[in-house]
């Protein structure tokens, strides 16, 4: 719920002002204006996504991921239905009140059996649904959404269409946006996002990103440093830069505002506060992982990836001192779209 519809209507941002926050020496008026926002707009609960990562399988081949196609190194996996629909019992007996689904492009787990699991899990959990598994057809994601998914997670990584394509070969930005557009008329509560740091990515490119999020009106951003795997062909690229990152999350909430921004697992691998950081800074939603333990290590999008050895017992209690630490409060609700107020 709003707490201050004021708060939701601000001034809009320039693009040579968004280049020059990212560019600032010191980012503490961005944070401060930042959570201030967020306080105004999402209150002090925090809500908690159960991931649920149920394949590693990827058609694409992009250049920063570990899970890309010719990475055979990797010890691929894929969860059965019933293995995905107990993680998401085990999810609900932990709490929370939304999983995520996630996968790479996997081809081996089809939309009808993606549909039959959505719908176990709706009819065995009530939980808010959530899929993250990359492109498909008009007609597959309207399937998904008639049998029980309520969001979904695509990032279009960089608005910049020439490092896009090269980033991602055989894939093309006007597709992912169309995708997104898609989601949006079938009635999916959406969110995008991007990577920061990518290499050869310019201020300009980010604040082209943030434009974009505005434009599209997003009810979740997610995003994260980029980090190199020793098994692409950027692994010898640097990473993306922490305080560059924070700076673009505070700019994700002073810009899109009443959106959903997760303090993402990659900013806590790249610095033991990196997640706590971002809730400072305008982030109000958490993704403990509930994947089951032998298969996490090898969800490997990139490397020292923090929550592997866990179990999802651990990463509730985990998520949950963080939250309480910070003084913020867990969430009761679904923690459905700020732009739709469904909230149950
Ligand atoms: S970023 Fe997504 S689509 Fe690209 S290789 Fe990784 S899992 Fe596959």
């Amino acid at each position: 719920m709003l707490k201050n519809q004021h708060a939701v209507k601000g001034m809009r941002w320039s693009k040579q002002e968004l280049v020059e926050a990212l560019a600032a020496e010191n980012g503490r008026d961005i944070f401060k204006k930042a959570d201030l926002l967020r306080e105004a707009v999402c209150g002090d609960e925090v809500h908690r996504r159960g991931l649920i990562e149920f394949s590693n399988y990827c058609a694409r081949n992009c250049h920063y991921c570990g899970l890309r196609r010719d990475n055979s190194k990797l010890t691929r996996y894929r969860m059965s239905e019933d293995e995905i629909v107990e993680s998401a019992q085990n999810a609900k007996k932990l709490g929370y009140r939304t999983v995520v689904l996630q996968s790479g492009e996997d081809g081996g787990f089809t939309t009808d059996a993606l549909c039959r699991t959505v719908e176990k899990i709706k009819q065995k959990t009530n939980l808010a649904i959530t899929l993250s598994v990359g492109e498909k057809t008009k007609n597959e994601f309207r399937r998904l959404k008639s049998t029980g998914s309520d969001r979904y997670l695509m990032r279009f990584e960089t608005s910049n269409r020439g490092l896009y394509e090269r980033l991602r070969p055989g894939a093309s930005l006007d597709t992912r946006l169309e995708n997104l557009k898609v989601l949006r008329e079938l009635g999916y509560q959406v969110g995008s996002g991007c990577m920061i740091g990518l290499p050869g990515q310019t201020l300009e490119d980010l604040a082209d990103d943030l434009l974009l999020m505005e434009k599209m009106d997003l009810d979740m951003v997610g995003v994260g440093p980029f980090i190199p795997h020793p098994e692409t062909p950027l692994k010898n690229s640097p990473r993306g830069d922490l305080k560059l990152t924070l700076k673009f999350v505070a700019l994700v909430r002073l810009v899109t505002r009443n959106t959903h921004i997760p303090a993402t697992t990659a900013l806590g691998s790249i610095h033991p506060f990196g997640r706590q950081m971002a809730l400072e800074r305008g982030a109000n939603v958490l993704m403990p992982n509930v994947t089951p333990e032998k298969y996490r290590k090898f969800y490997e999008i990139y490397p020292n990836k923090i929550c592997i050895t866990e179990k999802p017992s651990d990463c509730a209690g985990c998520v949950g001192s963080m939250i309480h630490s910070l003084g913020r409060k867990i969430a009761k609700g679904y923690g459905h779209s700020l732009k739709q107020r469904r909230e149950a």
